[in-house]
Parts: C-alpha cells; structure tokens; sequence
C-alpha cells in the first residue's frame, strides 16, 4: 500500500502503539494466564472514585431530559458552555488563576488535546523542546513532520543509596530559534518527577522571555488528580502558559476528556482545530463532572481519597522492590513524587532496556522499557537503554507478583 508522508507517520510502530497495545491484550485475558501489566497507564479502581460516578449517572438518569441531552446531542468544538463556566471558575477557586469561559477548550482525551496543540504550534521545522527527558513517550511521534523534537539531558542527582532524582539542567537549555515551544509533564510520566516550583517558575520565565509557549501537562498532576506526594503547588498560569488537563487519572479514561487552558486566542484555534477532527467532543465525561467541579467535590475525591489511594499502593511497591533487590543489584530508584509509575535506573545493565522488556513479557510481567522516553536527545547517553517504568496501579497482589519476577529476572542478568 503506497502511504502519503502523513500516513507513515501516523501508522508507524510506535512505542505509544506497543503500549497501548500490550494493555489491551492484558486486560483482555483473564484468569491464570493473564499478564501481570506493570506496563500501560491504566487508573486503578479506585472505590470512592466508582461510587460517585455511579451516584452521578443515576442522578443523570433520573433527571428528565439530561440524560438525553447528554446522549442525543452535540456538543459547540469549544465543549459545553456550562461545563467551560464551572471549570474556569473552579481553576480560579482552586488555583488562582485570573481565567474565564474563554480560557478553557475540551478536546477528546488529554491525547487528541496534545496532538493538536502540538501541530498547531510546531512541525515544518519548528521544533518542540523538551527541557528534561525522559518524557511522556505519548507526544513523541503526535508531531506531523520528521525531527519535531529536541531535548535536554537531565541532571542527576542521589540524595540516597538507591535512590536519584532529576532536574532540569538550566546551565545546558537553551531555547533555540527553531523552538516552538516547551512542553514538560508535571509529574513528569514515566519518572514520576514533579518539578518543583522555583524550578517550575524559573522555566516560564524563560519561556516568557524567549517568547515561546509553556506548554505544562497535569494529566496527574493539580489541583486533580492530585497524585502529588510532594508539596509542590499548581503550575503557575499566565496568557504564555498553556496547561492540559485530564479526566482520565481521576478515573475516567473511558469518557475520553481532556481539557485545555490557555491565552483565548490559542483556544479559539483550538476549537476550530478540533471541529475539523471531531466537530464536537464526547459529552458524557462533561456531563457526569460538571457537578462535582461547581462544588469542589472533585477536589475533595483528589486529596482524600485519590492521592491517598497511590500514596499507599507506592510505599508498598517500593518496601518490596527495595526487599527483593536488596544489594544484590546497582539499582537506583527515582524519588517517587508523583503519578502511578516507579522509575528504576539498572546503572551498568548488561543488556538494553528493550532486551530487558522481552525477557520479562517472556515471563509474563509487563512493563515499559526506558529508551521511548529519551527521545528529541540526539547525544549518546547510557542513562537511557537503563531504565524501566512500571506501574503499581494494578491490585496490590499482582504488583508484588510482577516485582518478584522482575527482581529475579534483573539478578540473573547481572550474574551473566
Ligand atoms: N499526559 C500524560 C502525561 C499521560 O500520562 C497521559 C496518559 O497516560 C495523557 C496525557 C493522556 O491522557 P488521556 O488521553 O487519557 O486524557
């Protein structure tokens, strides 16, 4: 079949695609000989999560004429206009941010948001950076044009045995004239570093000064989810600041909801933009929210129970993967700050991360290997064929199972 440019990009074997992929297969086989899945970005089951959305859509349904509306009707490409009133003032509440109706655009998932806002801005050599990598593997093949990235290598740091962090390296950004602009995810997915405010706040300036839009993606970050376990703040807004948000890590990856702030210009383009892909959003994830953002319910559902939920199913992963490698292995292991992921760094492994993450799947545990995340880098640097991520969103059984053969597929390689 003979592609345009376009289409072989589009339908290229992507790391996303390998992901997104090995998810559905694993969640697709039950019983015995299903995978454990430390891999894909799936939410947990959370239960006061459950209970209020089956609360709301009975209110829905019990309400004449909303369930209808929400069914039979299409949505303006901005989103609904209640829900963009409610969410710009909830923002306002929880943030401070000076923003109204005008600020705020729906796109069909965090993704298509992303995918948007990125070829909006760059492609046709105009280029996205990426102050730190690794980063988020689900930008890096969204931009329609070839070498749409380039990226900094991280600073790291080891604050204690076993354990690193990273931060941006200031001394080595630089924002060149090819840059369209700047994204960084906060926390950042796969490493679960969330950048902290000075740093946050030295990064816009920046950006500001340069001229070049800070794109800041919340997809688990605040003020919801709220999967944040340090005491870092919001990101800080203004009309050069674009933030992105999700309903899909408070538990609603199946509504496809994302969510836009920025400068009203920009979202004006945006919803145009996202006529001529989808003329209008879902509306389900709007309607079953909108509620639960005008009286701040989904701020209590992030701090009393979201974050509380991950903060528990973390330490558990950690104790039992600092357990079962003990000192056996040269593991590092990121801070964890954030979101649902543990990133381990194997300094000196033998073999690559992809080889790595073939052994393991040959043995039933999913994960994701490191090197998708350094992309946009065109240094060499070793650091990026060494890591893993794995998630600990799954029940809490099946990640001690998917830790011990980990554990014990990571000593075998580094006995030879
Ligand atoms: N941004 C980050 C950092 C993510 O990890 C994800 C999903 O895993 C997304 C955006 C996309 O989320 P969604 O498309 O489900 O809204």
């Amino acid at each position: 079949m003979s592609l345009s440019d376009n289409g072989r990009r589009l339908s290229a074997h992507t790391g996303i695609g390998e992901l997104m992929r090995d998810l559905g297969d694993a969640l697709a086989v039950v019983g015995s000989g299903a995978p454990v899945m430390m891999g894909g970005g799936n939410p947990a089951h959370v239960p006061a999560a459950e209970a209020l959305w089956r609360t709301r859509m009975r209110e829905l349904m019990d309400t004449p004429g909303a369930f209808e509306a929400m069914l039979g009707d299409y949505d303006g490409p901005q989103g609904r206009r209640r829900f963009l009133e409610t969410f710009a003032a909830f923002l306002r509440r929880a943030c401070g941010y000076d923003i109204g109706p005008e600020n705020v655009a729906i796109t069909g998932s965090s993704q298509t948001g992303s995918f948007l806002l990125l070829n909006l801005l760059a492609g046709e050599r105009r280029r996205i950076l990426l102050p730190i990598v690794p980063e988020y593997i689900g930008y890096a093949d969204q931009v329609l044009s070839d070498d749409a990235f380039v990226a900094c290598r991280p600073q790291i740091d080891t604050p204690a045995p076993h354990r690193f962090k990273y931060r941006i390296d200031f001394d080595n950004l630089a924002i060149g004239d090819d840059v369209a602009a700047l994204v960084l995810s906060r926390p950042t997915n796969p490493s679960t570093n969330v950048v902290g405010d000075a740093e946050l706040a030295r990064l816009a300036t920046l950006a500001q000064e340069a001229g070049r839009p800070l794109i800041v993606d919340n997809a688990y970050g605040l003020p919801f989810p709220g999967i944040v376990f340090t005491t870092a703040r919001p990101a800080p807004w203004n009309e050069n600041v674009i933030l992105t948000f999700s309903l899909s890590k408070l538990g609603l990856p199946g509504t496809r909801t994302g969510i836009v702030v920025a400068a009203a210009p920009l979202i004006e383009k945006l919803a145009a933009a996202n006529a001529v892909l989808a003329l209008a959003n879902g509306s389900v994830g709007q309607a079953l929210t909108e509620p639960l953002f005008a009286n701040d319910a989904v701020l209590r559902l992030s701090t009393e129970h979201v974050r509380p939920f991950y903060e528990e199913r973390c330490r558990l992963a950690v104790s039992w993967l600092d357990e079962l490698l003990g000192d056996a292995v040269p593991y590092r292991l990121h801070e964890p700050e954030g979101a649902f992921f543990l990133w381990l760094w194997l300094p000196g492994l033998p073999i690559t991360d992809r080889e790595l993450y073939a052994r393991l799947k040959a043995r039933g545990l999913i994960v994701v290997p490191g090197s998708y995340f350094f992309y946009g880098l065109h240094e060499d640097f070793a650091h990026r064929r060494e890591c893993l991520r794995l998630s600990y969103a799954q029940p809490a059984e099946k990640v001690r199972r998917g830790i011990e053969i980990l554990a014990d597929e990571i000593r075998k390689v580094f006995r030879g």
